[in-house]
């Protein structure tokens, strides 16, 4: 009769993972052409943002060396980690376009934080250098051209409205998007697009930053300008000012990829919230060996085994609650909860 039982459940639940399969490749064309659209759009702008500070950064290199400013070169290398990080995030999107294959089974996404490792630590190398020519250059004072830092420095704060402009128009678009696709009540899109615009919103605080420096080297190059050989030192003061920012505003990037490699908890879908909710699907007895991570930030995955007394059941609706937290990619082990044998599940828990 038990044997019965189970074997009747079992071509259940096949039956339900059928269902459960075509219900979630539903949604899933249902969802692509929206966030394809929206990739589409930040890559667009992405690319005009980045051309533009290239070219900015190649004048600052040029100019920089021709007046003799290490602040205006220290804007450069702060220039070119915005630049690398831009061209890490396009390459990301054509790299999330690159199918899984039989070797690299995840696909390439982790392609991406090791980009933006490999660059901050060019980057900080750079800065060491500047770090240490600034002390240098604080205790003797080398000549500087105050004209050509202080035309460098206005262009930089202008460059920098530019920017900003650019990302505030593309910040209107995102939102007026995300209330038309409110109307779909689709909860994962609304997601998607929320966290667009809180990358847009990160990058017009960024730019807000760089815009503060700016008027910071205008102050600066104003000083030597004017105060001509008695205040070179506002240069390296500057200098060693602005290494510090741009050493702590990488800081965070990098602590963040390490902790997507270390394979860590993501910063948006808490372990516990899930455990909780998984445990209130019904019929579940016990949630175990239950893993949450990131491959890259905002591709997230679960493994679970979940002890039910409703096994198909449970299947179904913990799949769709995952989906509804915006775990992309999950894997659920559903084990067969029997009163004979209560505490099987914690056999399994034991080794984990
Ligand atoms: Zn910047
Ligand atoms: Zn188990």
């Amino acid at each position: 009769m038990d044997k019965h039982n189970r074997l009747g459940s079992r071509y259940v639940e096949l039956v339900d993972i059928e269902n459960l399969h075509k219900a979630l490749k539903d949604e899933a064309v249902y969802k692509t052409p929206d966030l394809q659209s929206n990739k589409v759009k930040a890559l667009r702008t992405l690319k005009i943002v980045c051309c533009i500070s290239t070219s900015f950064m190649c004048i600052e290199f040029v100019g920089g060396y021709l007046s003799n400013s290490l602040a205006i070169m220290t804007d450069a290398v702060h220039l070119l980690s915005d630049v690398v990080g831009f061209l890490v995030t396009i390459l990301a999107i054509y790299i999330s376009r690159l199918k899984a294959n039989s070797t690299m089974t995840y696909g390439y996404h982790r392609a991406e934080i090791i980009g933006a490792m490999i660059s901050i630590l060019i980057i900080w190398v750079l800065i060491a250098w500047m770090f240490v020519e600034g002390i240098e250059r604080f205790f003797k004072p080398p000549e500087i051209q105050g004209t050509t830092m202080l035309i460098l420095a206005c262009c930089g704060l202008f460059f920098n409205l530019v920017l900003m402009k650019i990302l505030e128009t593309k910040l209107e678009t995102v939102t007026e998007e995300s209330q038309k696709e409110e109307l779909l009540s689709e909860f994962s899109i609304k997601q998607d697009v929320e966290k667009e615009n809180m990358s847009m919103r990160a990058a017009q605080i960024h730019i807000l930053g760089d815009t503060i420096q700016s008027a910071g080297v205008i102050i600066g190059a104003l000083f030597v300008f004017f105060g001509g050989e008695d205040y070179f030192i506002a240069d390296p003061i500057i200098t060693i000012v602005f290494t510090i920012v741009v050493t702590f505003t990488t800081l965070p990037v990098m602590k963040d990829s390490i902790k997507v490699l270390m394979e860590g908890q993501p910063d948006d879908i808490k372990y516990e919230t899930v455990k909780e909710k998984l445990e209130k699907v019904s019929g579940v007895v016990n949630v175990h060996d239950l893993h949450v991570w990131s491959i890259n930030p905002g591709f997230v995955s679960l493994t679970a085994h979940i002890c039910s007394k409703t096994p198909s059941v449970t299947l179904f609706e913990a799949t769709k609650l995952c989906k509804k937290l915006g775990i992309v990619h999950s894997t659920i082990q559903v084990e067969n909860f029997f009163e004979q044998d209560k505490y099987d599940y914690k056999k399994c828990e034991e080794l984990h």
